[in-house]
């Protein structure tokens, strides 16, 4: 039974010599990143000793707390966090540290104690960019992607997709206005070719057109058994390739029509594992087993 969240103000100070992780959320009860972290940091210590002292917890912190839960954790020795739903974003103003490429994506999902303040990085995109590889044997580069959704999971997978190269991008999102905000905050951290915001209806048109059209799913619809697709896929190419960030449940609407048409498809997991082995990499400076983290996250989920 995974344990329930650490609140704050009820945190143990770390014993000496032990080192603190954590991922920051709200809700985060059903956050597996716990699992994943330790499995690998189980394999690390059999090569080295120092990391039988490290553990990764689960904080529940609501956004307005953010600033105290950064500063309490840094005192009971926590020196590696991550980030998710709602603080992506919003920590930024509060970091005196940001790594450049984070910096143009403008979300952080990794917070390093670095020279006695937190450093903030973004590994979603590069967990992306490996995940992608892996499930369809192409680059970002070989693509021309059509993105569902426009907040931060999508600015980061946008942004990782312009630093790779990606010849064309199309955006879709529920709310105009968030997707104009999306390209604006490309657009000021000097990414010259963002991404064309679509209607539905030119959504068929971008992709008949595409030599490789890869749907990518970076919306919260499809994570109720219940939700319906976010897109219809008839009438699209045999080479239409879907990824949906999703990871629970493991086959959403999505993806159940996406095979029911014969095309490359793979829910979130493999972004998921890619950016927690990343973020692990950062705080340690050591090699992380990405196969116990796949593991892990295959029972986990
Ligand atoms: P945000 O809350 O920042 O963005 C949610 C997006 O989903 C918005 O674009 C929103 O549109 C859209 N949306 C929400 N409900 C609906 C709906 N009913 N119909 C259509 N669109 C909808 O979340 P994140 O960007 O952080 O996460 C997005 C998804 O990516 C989530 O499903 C999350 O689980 C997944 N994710 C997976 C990761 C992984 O490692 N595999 C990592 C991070 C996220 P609008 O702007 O109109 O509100």
């Amino acid at each position: 039974m995974p344990e329930p969240p650490l609140q704050l103000g009820h945190i143990c100070p770390l014993s000496v010599g032990s080192v603190g992780l954590a991922v920051l959320g709200s809700p985060i009860k059903h956050s597996i990143s716990p699992q994943l972290h330790q499995s690998a940091l189980d394999e690390m210590a059999g090569v080295d000793q120092r990391f039988s002292q490290w553990r990764y917890d689960k904080v529940e912190v609501a956004v307005e707390r953010l600033p105290e839960a950064l500063t309490q954790l840094a005192e009971l020795g926590y020196r590696g966090l991550n980030l998710t739903i709602p603080h992506k974003v919003e920590v930024l103003p509060l970091l005196d540290q940001v790594d450049e490429e984070a910096a143009k994506i403008g979300a952080v999902n990794t917070l390093s104690w670095e020279n006695e303040s937190w450093k903030g990085y973004n590994t979603d995109g590069v967990g992306f960019s490996r995940a992608l590889k892996i499930a369809f044997s192409r680059s970002l580069a070989d693509f021309e992607i059509l993105i569902l959704g426009a907040g931060g999971a999508a600015r980061a997978a946008v942004a990782q997709a312009l630093f790779e190269g990606c010849p064309k991008i199309g955006l879709l999102n529920r709310s105009t206005k968030r997707a104009e905000e999306l390209v604006r905050v490309l657009q000021e951290n000097q990414f010259s070719n963002p991404p064309e915001i679509l209607s539905a209806a030119e959504v068929q048109a971008f992709l008949g057109n595409a030599s490789h059209p890869l749907i990518i799913n970076a919306t919260s619809l499809g994570l109720k058994e219940s939700d319906p697709s976010p897109l219809s896929l008839s009438g699209l190419p045999d080479n239409t390739c879907v990824y949906d960030m999703i990871y629970n449940p493991a086959q959403t609407t999505l993806l159940r029509e996406a095979r029911a048409a014969s095309f490359a498809a793979s829910n979130g997991l493999g972004m998921l594992v890619g950016q927690a082995a990343r973020s692990l990499e950062i705080w340690s400076g050591a090699h992380v087993p990405i196969s116990a983290m796949e593991r892990a996250a295959k029972v986990a989920s």
